[in-house]
């Protein structure tokens, strides 16, 4: 063991020290400690335990119990930050799909479980300790990406891990060493049996957090999980090798010029070269919600921003019909595609200035969408038309009135425009 100094947030000595004075080996593990010694900032920091779950709640006064039956206790911390405690587990049963787990006595079973050997690293925070029996600082330090234990074993317990490998290895860009590369690959066709809602999570990870996702997405593409898991998107791989620009290839730098934290940006334009049948079919695949799959297929599916040539009307047709509240999402990925594309026609100048315009336009307050119009179903009924389908044509048309001419948006002239069409209907 190695002493190694780390500088976690207080909370995490208050917690260990309280937990080992009542007898309970506890450590720093995970995430946190993996990101900090390969020089990233840290996320949460998690620690694990020998006391059991009961034992962990009877020690800490303000606790919340978000997983006691897998052995996780929430501890707040004066500041409210929570820290999640788990106590020690090691699997004892494992099908591909999920492992059930069970308590453990010992730090060492505990990390012999963990997938890869930059996860299996354990801190102690009291002591400064870094227990490490599986070489993962080392790996880190070359590079490498490596499962704890018999690759073939540990992948065939749960296949998920062959994704979590091209999530880590994107983001730390690291090498998957050979051994767990085959073994990793043979699996491959046993990512169809994983529950949507995993792979969905993964995928998510991936393009919510990196900063370049098109590393870990193209080690899916080159082991031929994306052949498996969206074979839409594989055929945009294979469709076009010759050409300039492969749409695949295209694709991942675009969305690399996307910030993280929006996975969902990045997720409309992962799909965006797609057909909507096939965009569709994705997003119902993964079980997304329905407010996330009407806005990820509208992204996906939006016409172009207006550009230079367009007027003032074409601009407020485009806000009112792709939703006024969709332009920043749309520019942004506009401009993504136009920087990812050095010939691209908009040019990235272009896009900037086609996003202003419409941002001005959508300022003055002009009416987009059919709840600005000075006349509602309401007034329709006052003036003596029935309820009914043609009421959304009507308002419809109004709309297309006013979009050309915001000017005109007043009760009196719209009344009369209504009036005047429903008797030309009657005569
Ligand atoms: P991040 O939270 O940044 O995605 P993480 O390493 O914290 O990364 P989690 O999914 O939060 O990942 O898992 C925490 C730890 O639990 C991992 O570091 C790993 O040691 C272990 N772990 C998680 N999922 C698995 C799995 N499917 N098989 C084996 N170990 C796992
Ligand atoms: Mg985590």
């Amino acid at each position: 063991m190695s002493t190694v100094r780390l500088s976690p947030p207080p909370a995490v000595h208050w917690i260990t020290e309280t937990l080992q004075k009542a007898g309970h080996d506890t450590w720093a593990v995970g995430g946190a400690v993996r990101d900090i010694l390969s020089g990233y900032s840290a996320g949460d920091w998690d620690l694990t335990t020998q006391a059991r779950p009961g034992q962990i709640q009877q020690l800490f006064k303000r606790t919340v119990p978000i997983g006691v039956e897998h052995g996780t206790v929430g501890v707040l911390a004066r500041d409210g930050t929570l820290f999640e405690v788990t106590t020690f587990r090691k699997d004892v049963e494992t099908d591909g799909r999920h492992a059930v787990v069970t308590f453990a006595d010992t730090i060492e079973e505990d990390l012999a479980r963990r997938d890869f050997t930059m996860n299996a690293l354990a801190w102690h925070p009291l002591e400064q300790k870094l227990l490490d029996p599986f070489g993962g600082l080392e790996d880190l330090n070359a590079g490498v990406l490596r499962t704890v234990g018999v690759p073939k074993k540990r992948f065939t317990e749960d296949y998920l891990r062959i994704l979590r490998a091209f999530r880590f290895a994107g983001r730390f860009n690291l090498t998957i060493e050979e051994p767990s590369w085959k073994a990793l690959c043979k699996g491959i066709g046993h990512l169809a049996d994983l529950s949507c809602e995993r792979v969905r999570e993964e995928l998510l990870k991936v393009l919510d957090q990196h900063r370049t996702p098109s590393s870990a997405l193209s080690l899916y593409a080159k082991a031929g999980a994306l052949g498996v898991l969206y074979p839409e998107l594989d055929e945009l791989r294979i469709a076009d090798k010759s050409g300039a620009s492969n749409p695949w290839e295209s694709t991942l730098a675009s969305m690399d010029r996307l910030p993280p934290g929006n996975g969902f940006l990045r997720l409309a334009e992962l799909l965006h070269l797609l057909d909507s049948d096939k965009v569709t079919g994705i997003l119902l695949r993964l079980r997304f919600s329905n407010a996330q799959n009407d806005e990820t297929a509208r992204r996906v599916s939006a016409a172009p921003l207006p550009g230079i040539d367009a007027d003032d009307a074409a601009i407020r047709r485009w806000l009112s019909s792709t939703g006024p509240e969709r332009l920043n999402a749309l520019a942004r990925l506009e401009m993504a595609r136009a920087r990812a594309n050095p010939s691209s026609i908009p040019t990235p100048s272009e896009v900037v200035d086609s996003w202003r315009r419409a941002r001005c336009m959508r300022a003055t307050g002009a009416p987009l969408t059919i709840s600005d119009l000075a006349l509602d179903g309401h007034d329709l009924i006052r003036m003596g038309l029935h309820p009914g389908p043609d009421f959304a044509q009507i308002l419809n048309d109004l709309l297309d009135f006013v979009l050309e001419d915001p000017t005109q948006n007043e009760r009196g002239i719209l009344e009369a425009r209504v009036g005047a069409s429903s008797n030309s209907d009657e005569e």
